[in-house]
């Protein structure tokens, strides 16, 4: 038997070349036509059959007449509606010079859906927006409070006054501008640096320890566990996982009423379904306090979202809290999620993945 090997001829490369491409590709020539269309171009939706459809075919001629006339390359863009969907399509148009007659050159269009990066440019530019507003009504404010201060120096009780304010204020900034930076970090992270063995009942004995003074100025009783670092254990970033208890409980003290109470406790599921069966350890952060009406508990975790802005700004508030803690969760392959009643409470509750028990190192912790 023998066996004969092809060769692919030039032309046969180079149409599986195109048939292949990551993205589409549509030669038109100079009356519009298409002479060739790859399969990348019907699946984004301008094409079927081989021929162009004809709600895009104009958009697509008018780009490459352009690239044709001036002889080079050009970038645009046309919305494709596909299946319910808008896609926003790049298109980069190039002439190809294949003889003297200016008006026959053939232009090709490299397509590719832009639509994610689209998407990004402006949730980025939200985002942007956003932080300059949260950060000029602070900077306004304490403008206006270091002008009444000045205009009257001459009354001490009004100095102090006006100097705690701005104090106040200054500090919430401050306190903005680290949250935002946690939050740039944990989104910019593709992997936890310090990730480690991390006791469940240590991490809510270190979050409590650091909400412990304003719970007292607030009259409010943290209950939680005795510091040890025992079992059960998840694997992650102690630092990470601690900043967001103490954000939820730091929540459950500003949105209670004196000498009412915030409990931390955790449960061990051995097949979650939150997790996709897997087991976890779920801390649940309860507090009675103001609660969150249903309709904005799935917005309470966006950047910025305040149910009461003036309430939140009166305790410090930054509206950046429980974003830091959904990064947080995501980041350990976790969740957050919230039960909440108005004017009865609310339970905060991060799922974790629980380490396995081989995993888990044997006696405590050095
Ligand atoms: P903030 O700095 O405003 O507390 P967060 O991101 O921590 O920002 O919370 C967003 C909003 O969710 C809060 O402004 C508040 O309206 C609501 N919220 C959060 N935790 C609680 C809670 N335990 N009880 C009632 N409302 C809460």
């Amino acid at each position: 038997m023998s066996s004969t090997h092809h060769t692919p001829s030039t032309e046969e490369l180079n149409a599986a070349i195109v048939a292949h491409a990551p993205f589409g590709v549509v030669v038109l020539d100079g009356d519009g036509h298409p002479l060739h269309v790859n399969e990348q171009a019907h699946k984004l939706g301008l094409a079927t059959d081989g021929h162009l459809v004809p709600r895009y075919a104009d958009d697509l001629a008018g780009i490459a007449s352009m690239a044709r006339h001036e002889q080079r390359t050009l970038n645009g863009s046309v919305k494709v509606r596909r299946g319910g969907r808008k896609l926003a399509v790049a298109i980069t148009a190039t002439c190809l010079r294949n003889d003297d007659n200016q008006d026959t050159w053939p232009v090709v269009l490299y397509l590719s859906d832009a639509s994610e990066t689209k998407r990004m440019e402006s949730a980025r530019r939200d985002f942007v927006a956003n932080v300059s507003h949260e950060l000029k009504t602070p900077v306004g404010a304490l403008a206006l409070l270091s002008e009444a201060l000045l205009e009257t120096t001459d009354d001490p009780s009004s100095v102090t006054y006006f100097g705690q304010k701005i104090n106040k204020e200054a500090l919430r900034m401050g306190n903005m501008i680290n949250e935002l930076i946690s939050l740039s970090k944990l989104q910019g992270a593709a992997s936890l640096p310090d990730m480690a063995e991390v006791s469940v009942p240590e991490i809510i004995a270190a979050a409590i320890a650091r909400n412990q003074l304003s719970a007292d100025n607030a009259n409010i009783i943290l209950i939680g566990y005795a510091r040890h670092a025992g079992a059960p254990f998840v694997h992650g970033d102690r630092q990470l996982l601690v900043t967001a208890l103490a954000n939820l409980i730091s929540n459950g003290i500003n949105y209670s009423p004196a000498t009412s109470t915030v409990t931390t406790s955790y449960t061990e599921h051995d097949h979650d379904d939150a997790l996709g069966g897997e087991p976890s350890v779920r801390i649940h952060v309860t507090d009675h306090g103001i609660g969150i009406a249903g309709k904005h508990q799935a917005r309470v975790f966006e950047r910025f979202f305040r149910v009461d802005k003036a309430r939140s700004r009166s305790t410090g508030g930054t509206g950046l809290g429980l974003a830091i803690v959904k990064h947080v969760a995501a980041n350990h392959a976790g969740r957050v999620t919230v039960e909440s009643e108005l004017g009865k409470g609310s339970t905060f509750t991060l799922i974790l993945p629980k380490n396995s028990p081989d995993a888990t190192p044997q006696g405590p912790a050095q």
